[in-house]
């Protein structure tokens, strides 16, 4: 029996780092009918060390991919963490994307249907790591105040911090089922909500079967060489068997 597809699928790398990077992922989609690829070109690091994206000189790669995949067979997700950033991602991001860390920076929610236009189809809204269902839904209507309409809000569960769970993160069903009578669409990220690449395909499989609206997971052409969250990065060729079996 064909599997149904869910309402959202995003997969891709967890930052950009080159076209050579990109290209086999964007290739990857195609093959399989996909459209929704991660291609972030800022990265809110923990350590401010640590690689923080290729911030705008990252558009010259999705310049060199729209040589080879029209804006129709191939959209870009990017997450931004300012308005100056929303300024950069807006003309090429189909869903602008506001992470855990932001969930709850409320002049950047209200700035975001300020660049919603008929570029963007969604705006993603994910859940901050120790905030509540009511918060979440809250920062929610900030999006909707400030211009972005209700139905192109996608919430995104990422789990929270756990004491208990040995990777540190809890990915939290309970929530993505309660925040979903609220009549939002609900995707799952199981790579950042369990921090551990063997567990994130299961994780994934569990939210489809869950009914929830879709799934945003990290893969990488070299899982090992990946600049940020190496150890959730799933092989390409593991992705796609999951595509097969799952999508
Ligand atoms: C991401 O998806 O790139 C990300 C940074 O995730 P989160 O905001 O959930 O930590
Ligand atoms: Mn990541």
């Amino acid at each position: 029996m064909e599997n149904k597809r869910p309402f959202l699928t995003i997969l891709g790398p967890c930052s950009l780092e080159s076209l050579e990077q990109i290209a086999p992922v964007a290739a990857m989609l195609k093959r399989h009918g996909l459209i929704y690829m991660r291609t972030q070109l800022f990265k809110p690091r923990t350590n401010p060390d640590s690689f923080q994206g290729l911030g705008p000189d990252g558009v010259k790669v999705l310049e060199q991919l729209r040589k080879t995949y029209s804006s129709q067979e191939l959209k870009f997700v990017c997450e931004a963490c300012s308005s100056d950033q929303l300024a950069v991602i807006a003309p090429w991001a189909s869903i602008i994307q506001i992470g855990a860390r932001n969930m709850q920076n409320f002049e950047l929610l209200k700035a975001v249907g300020k660049h919603f236009g008929p570029n963007q189809d969604y705006v993603l809204l994910k859940r901050g790591f120790a905030n509540t269902v009511e918060e979440w839904l809250e920062s929610a209507r900030y999006l909707i105040q400030g211009g972005v309409p209700k139905e192109k809000v996608v919430l995104c569960e990422r789990g929270t911090r756990s004491v208990t769970s040995p990777t540190g993160v809890q990915l939290d069903f309970i929530a993505a089922l309660e925040a979903k009578k609220s009549g939002f669409k609900i995707i799952i990220d199981p790579s950042h909500g369990s921090k551990r690449s063997e567990f994130v395909l299961p994780l994934a499989r569990a939210s489809l079967q869950l009914g929830l609206d879709g799934i945003m997971v990290e893969c990488h052409p070299r899982p090992s060489e990946s600049v940020s969250d190496a150890k959730q990065a799933i092989s390409l060729e593991a992705m796609e068997d999951f595509i097969i079996s799952s999508l």
